[in-house]
């Protein structure tokens, strides 16, 4: 079962609209350039997605947008939040959901995740679903097991079709940011243990097909490691992706 290597910038709280429409451009005009195997998306925040979007359409780039978060419903009482739909409606194709950053920050849960997750799809989009463990949970040797936990709450209640479209990234919370990574090795060991949860309750034909995305501190010198990895099918890319030509460099190591 060949998947497509996805690649996806998450920009974080970071550029503005027109730094976003920048960085965006300056990521296409160096595209553009190659025979590029993987899928490229970038996730700018909020107030970034409708100038991206529209750059994206006019431009005709080849690149997919996603949004960094939503809230589960599709409308209401929700001062600051933002619904799946109007996501949709800005042509994002994914939304991040359950950063460990909304984890820490913002109170996330394995069952709001999971919220978002079904909310995601139903809205026609595809969440990139983050999981990953602390220090201490990665010290005690308790990794997998956390791991496998947060997929199958994350992960509940979706049709087989939806399950097989989804995107799991597992980001180690003492990676991020840091400049630490585990061993490509031990990355796909986990990578290889979120497709078995999600084959125990799918089956392994739609587990087979559920992109794994590996994130947390990759640049363009590491990032073909872990891209060359089996279960790793691609990667969150956090820092290094507001620099255009660091993430297009990790691009070009995902073949
Ligand atoms: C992230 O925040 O999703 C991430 C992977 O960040 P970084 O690449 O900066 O570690």
């Amino acid at each position: 079962m060949s998947r497509r290597m996805l690649v996806a910038g998450n920009w974080k709280m970071y550029t503005t609209s027109g730094e976003g429409a920048t960085l965006v451009q300056d990521v296409a005009d160096l595209l553009e350039m190659l025979d590029v195997e993987a899928e490229v998306a970038v996730c700018p925040p909020f107030t970034g997605l409708k100038a991206v979007s529209t750059l994206i359409e006019l431009d005709h780039l080849t690149i997919a947008l996603g949004a960094q978060d939503c809230h589960w419903e599709s409308e209401g009482a929700y001062t600051g939040a933002i619904a799946p739909r109007m996501l949709a409606d800005l042509r994002c194709s994914y939304v991040i959901v359950g950063h460990s950053e909304r984890r820490e920050y913002f109170g996330e849960t394995d069952e709001t995740v999971n919220k978002k997750v079904r909310a995601v799809f139903d809205a026609g989009m595809t969440p990139i679903m983050c999981v990953g463990e602390s220090l201490a949970v990665r010290e005690a040797l308790e990794t997998e097991a956390f791991v496998r936990q947060q997929v199958r709450i994350g992960a509940e209640g979706l049709t087989p079709e939806q399950a097989a479209r989804l995107v799991v990234a597992y980001e180690p919370i003492w990676a991020i940011g840091t400049g630490r990574t585990p061993t490509p090795e031990a990355a796909n060991d986990v990578a290889r243990s979120i497709r078995a949860t999600l084959g125990a309750v799918y089956g392994p034909p739609v587990a087979m097909q559920v992109r794994v995305l590996y994130g947390g501190s990759v640049k363009p010198e590491n990032a073909k490691m872990f891209f060359e990895e089996p279960d790793v099918d691609g990667g969150l890319i956090g820092g290094a992706a507001l620099k255009a030509d660091s993430f297009v460099d990790i691009v070009k190591a995902a073949r």
